[in-house]
């Protein structure tokens, strides 16, 4: 079922997760944000897009997490866009002979069988200096950082207000920091900052999982999450209830600790002896 946002903009919400996909609508048909999870809720997805009269006419992966770079055919063969460093990330995986059996080791189990991984990850890098997306439609700016993901990208719709964050500014999922990058905490924050900087022409924020927020709930997770990762930095325990005892998904806390762990394991590993 879609939900609208705001003008010219819709959610779809899968079960796993709360994982949402946005339909932008254009000229000729809509961009399709971070596509969805299951076969069924595609096929719905598509269904519903081909009842409105509203074809899909591209596609855009806010980053080369599994959940965010699957596809349907039923959405149609259109250009699949994401930043070059996204591609570049997701290419090296389907690089691999055994990239299939990677994917199905880090898939949830309860959905793994409904998950159609065949066109998984078919996306064409957008150049560098790509401000926005090339399509028909409302300018969709890329914000491009270093935080949750290779090549992370926000978009932020500007006429209508609507700030897609992907995996960031998320009221169920405390950060998911990249633990391969150089500086995952300085860039975490950095991004934080990064969509500081835009708050003012957001009216929604719609996270890659969870719930829809308004002007206010973007501040107010920003503000939460440089707690978070500013507690991780500094060795403190976060205030956080998406980590506490009775966090919305009980395997966050879990998720926390290991950050935790090796966040401390990378810096005994850094000091010299
Ligand atoms: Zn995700």
């Amino acid at each position: 079922m879609l939900k609208q946002v705001a003008e010219g903009v819709l959610l779809h919400e899968s079960e796993f997760i709360q994982s949402n996909s946005i339909v932008v609508q254009g000229r000729t048909g809509v961009l399709l944000i971070d596509p969805g999870i299951t076969s069924g809720e595609m096929a719905d997805l598509a269904n519903d897009l081909r009842e409105l009269g509203q074809p899909v006419v591209a596609g855009f992966s806010t980053h080369p997490d599994w959940d965010h770079v699957l596809w349907h055919a039923a959405f149609g063969d259109v250009p699949r866009f994401g930043t070059a460093r996204c591609a570049a990330s997701i290419h090296d995986l389907l690089s691999h002979t055994d990239w299939k059996a990677r994917i199905a080791g880090v898939l949830p189990p309860e959905f793994a069988d409904e998950i159609p991984t065949d066109l998984l990850g078919l996306i064409t890098g957008l150049p560098d200096e790509a401000a926005q997306i090339p399509w028909d439609g409302p300018k969709v700016r890329i914000i491009e950082h270093q935080a949750h993901a290779p090549g992370h990208a926000a978009l932020l719709i500007e006429e209508r207000g609507v700030l897609v964050a992907g995996d960031m500014l998320s009221d169920v999922l405390m950060p998911f920091l990249d633990l391969d990058a150089a500086d995952p905490i300085g860039d975490y924050l950095a991004a934080l900052r990064l969509f500081e900087t835009v708050a003012d022409d957001v009216d929604a924020v719609i996270p890659g999982h969870g719930s829809v927020g308004g002007a206010d709930q973007l501040r107010a997770r920003i503000k939460q999450d440089r707690a978070y990762a500013e507690a991780l930095r500094d060795g403190g325990v976060p205030d956080d209830p998406r980590v506490g005892p009775s966090a919305p998904l009980d395997w966050l806390p879990d998720v926390h600790r290991w950050q935790v762990q090796r966040l401390a394991q990378r810096e005994q590993d850094e000091t010299p002896e």
